[in-house]
């Protein structure tokens, strides 16, 4: 809508999609969960096992914009915008979310990381939608958590997020990581240098602080130093650090619901 009113209307045909039911479920069996492409931020904020299993998809979504965006807006016109900032993308990559898409030829499945080509761009095919993101909710113990950086709390673009999910094993070593940085790369990606460098290690500051060295070096590798990154590396080599500490170890998560 924001785009039409700036460019006046690029297409011939406008098809609203959010009352269909089949794109608007959500189903949590065991650990597997299926998210249809026309859930609203707030319906997945909102989904009492979604918020258990998955805690750092809730918080991304209660972080989009202010309440009127959050009850319209959905996670596929989110993704499909592609935004390098758009705030599902860090999490549905960390948890390595495929996108299911249909069109006349029929159905694909593709990683939400190969999805977005480049920022606003996207693989979709003329005539195709999204239907849904299918993913495993982290491990069984594992912490999760979605941290944005932006000008102010609400209606904020983030100018850095981060999506983290951790578990230690009964031997105070680290079993599973996960890392994923938004609004950094011109697209989403996990930032799996930074998972082997800690993945088997015992959590500790000066692992926390490699950690995010390691992120702003794999941040520069693909972008090279643009007129943000002054400040982007030194907000990524103190939030990769801070969100892997939260998620790996036992100090309550910060969160926008305290309340169920
Ligand atoms: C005031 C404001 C604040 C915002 N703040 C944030 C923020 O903090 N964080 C953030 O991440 N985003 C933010 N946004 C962006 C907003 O969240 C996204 O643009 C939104 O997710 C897309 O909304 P929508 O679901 O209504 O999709 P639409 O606007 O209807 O669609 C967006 C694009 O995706 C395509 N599309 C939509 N659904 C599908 C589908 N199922 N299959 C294929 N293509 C599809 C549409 O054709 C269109 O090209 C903000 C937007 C506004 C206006």
């Amino acid at each position: 809508m924001v785009a039409m009113r700036q460019r006046g209307p690029w297409f011939d045909r406008l098809v609203d999609i959010s009352a269909i039911p089949e794109l608007r479920e959500i189903v949590v069996r065991g650990d597997q969960i299926r998210l249809g492409a026309c859930v609203t931020f707030a319906r997945a904020a909102a989904h009492p096992q979604l918020r258990a299993l998955t805690p750092m998809l809730a918080e991304a979504c209660l972080s989009i914009g202010g309440p009127q965006i959050q009850n319209v807006g959905t996670v596929g016109g989110n993704v499909a915008n592609a935004a390098a900032c758009a705030d599902t993308l860090p999490v549905l990559v960390a948890l390595d979310a495929q996108a299911h898409i249909a069109g006349a030829a029929g159905e694909r499945v593709l990683p939400v990381s190969e999805l977005i080509i480049a920022p606003h761009h996207t693989a979709l095919q003329q005539g195709e939608l999204l239907t849904a993101f299918s993913f495993a909710a982290p491990p069984a113990g594992a912490r999760s958590i979605f941290i944005k950086v932006g000008r102010r709390n609400a209606q904020a673009i983030s100018r850095l997020s981060v999506a983290a999910i951790g578990h230690v094993d009964a031997a105070g070593l680290v079993d599973h990581v996960r890392l994923a940085v938004g609004a950094a790369l011109p697209r989403p990606q996990r930032l799996t240098a930074v998972e082997a460098l800690v993945h088997g290690q015992r959590p500790a500051p000066g692992l926390y602080a490699l950690a995010g060295a390691q992120a702003v070096a794999v941040m520069l590798d693909i972008t090279g130093r643009r007129w943000s990154t002054e400040y982007k590396e030194v907000a990524l080599s103190q939030l990769a650090p801070y969100a892997l500490a939260r998620v790996l170890e036992d100090a309550p998560l910060p969160t926008r619901f305290d309340t169920p």
